[in-house]
């Protein structure tokens, strides 16, 4: 008998990997990997000796692969519902800048750890994240069990945490050494966008993203002002300018990619970055519609993003890949622009490939690491079943997770988290936003 940790039997397993849907499949997960999967014949695991063996029928649980969230802020959590509906420009300047500013590495900690609680809840195990203090953003993240890339925004201001802006990279650069060789995070070099980092700055992070052979992270093309301002400085679309300063490579991770005319596609293409897409952060902050169906027919790598809970307002990634489709569906006014299908290849295949993820997690294949999740599909709402990519897409939703593991840790158990004190959490964030109302309405009250 094979001694195993874990044992999945008699149920759908959708691995997103070549062999598609298994049902019923058997999975077998040994110290943290996938040992086995494939078809499953009643008395199957009599070959297993499992520490725990689950009957995928008893609850018309699927089993599939954990999402991968390829872009967001995950202590903007704090902030979500703060101020909504505004224009970009006002909204920054009234209520995130004033904030941001008074940013600390505790608030940091307790954000994304309320972050790291909704992403268990509802199925995601992977996250790329930019924002400031990521070592507390690191050290929340490693409690919770998550699989993530983090770093440090950086730009030309100086910053509430490593003060002055030559400052950021050093500051990358000890992060990047104090997490190497960690089982599940790991950092990346992250410049916040072409238009808040000088070509000097933007050279110097590829430089060390190169020599450390580490992710480069940026938001790019994200709107039209965007789009004008680079222009009118130098004289190239925000991708030429990149690339006239050789930020373009495998090793970039571009944001949003919304404003881009053929030959930028091209060009990005030719270098395989790999995109982001983030498209209720797009639709909510009106900043456009990414070219979708020409990305993924160039043959870039592209994953899907919440971005922060500024502009969503959640961690969601059930409610983003409906958003996905329906958006590229409405906007070429063509019902087959954006398949379910493919959209949950974002979420889970295709996002883990854009983090340079793909030999690690986003499909349940033998060798890879045990990121899964179950979905309770005993309820009215996903009733009847024909096709599951269908209902993971336009009717589930991040709630109807039950349990969640990630290298073969339970981190959520018949939605109980494992790892994490949630009660605790959520009466920090509590205390932590009465500080932040009284920094945007001083005086008001709520
Ligand atoms: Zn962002």
């Amino acid at each position: 008998m094979r001694p195993v940790d874990t044992l999945f039997i008699n149920g759908p397993i959708l691995t997103q990997g070549p062999a598609g849907l298994i049902d019923p499949g058997l999975l077998a997960v040994r110290q943290g990997r996938i040992a086995a999967v494939g078809a499953y014949h009643p008395g199957d695991e009599a070959a297993f000796a499992a520490a725990e063996t689950i009957d995928l029928s008893r609850r018309r649980h699927l089993l599939m692969p954990g999402l991968v969230n390829a872009h967001t802020h995950a202590a903007m959590t704090l902030f979500r519902g703060l101020a909504d509906d505004l224009p970009l420009m006002d909204w920054l300047t009234h209520y995130i800048f004033p904030v941001e500013k008074n940013l600390t590495r505790e608030w940091v900690f307790w954000g994304t750890q309320l972050a790291c609680l909704e992403m268990i809840a509802s199925g995601t195990t992977t996250f790329c994240d930019m924002y400031l203090f990521e070592q507390a953003a690191a050290e929340a993240t490693a409690e919770a069990g998550l699989r993530a890339i983090l770093g440090e925004v950086l730009y030309d201001f100086p910053s509430p945490n490593y003060g002055p802006p030559e400052a950021g990279l050093r500051y990358s650069r000890d992060l990047i050494a104090r997490w190497r060789g960690h089982p599940r995070l790991s950092i990346a070099v992250e410049p916040h966008a072409p238009y808040t980092c000088s070509a000097g700055l933007l050279r110097q992070c590829a430089r060390l993203a190169e020599d450390e052979d580490v992710l480069l992270v940026i938001h790019l093309a994200e709107t039209a002002h965007e789009d004008a301002s680079v222009r009118q400085q130098h004289g190239l679309s925000p991708v030429r300018y990149l690339e006239s300063l050789d930020l373009l490579s495998p090793r970039l991770l571009a944001d949003h990619a919304i404003h881009l005319d053929d030959d930028d596609i091209g060009r990005l293409a030719t270098h395989d970055v790999a995109i982001a897409h983030n498209p209720e952060s797009n639709m909510k902050l009106a900043s456009g519609t990414a070219p979708l169906p020409a990305l993924l027919a160039a043959g870039l790598r592209v994953g899907l993003g919440t971005d922060g809970c500024a502009s969503n307002n959640n961690l969601d990634l059930f409610q983003e890949m409906d958003a996905a489709a329906k958006l590229q569906k409405v906007m070429r006014l063509d019902p087959t622009a954006l398949p379910a299908g493919t959209a949950l290849e974002l979420a889970t295949r295709r996002g883990a490939a854009a983090l340079r993820l793909g030999e690690v997690c986003g499909t349940l294949e033998v060798g890879k690491a045990a990121d899964l999740i179950l979905l309770d599909f005993d309820q009215p709402h996903l009733t009847p079943v024909y096709d599951y990519p269908s209902h993971l897409v336009y009717a589930a939703r991040g709630a109807d997770v039950t349990d969640t593991m990630v290298d073969g840790q339970w981190l959520l158990r018949d939605r109980a988290f494992t790892t994490l004190d949630a009660g605790r959490i959520i009466a920090e964030v509590r205390r932590i936003s009465q500080d932040i109302r009284n920094l945007v309405r001083p005086g008001h009250g709520a």
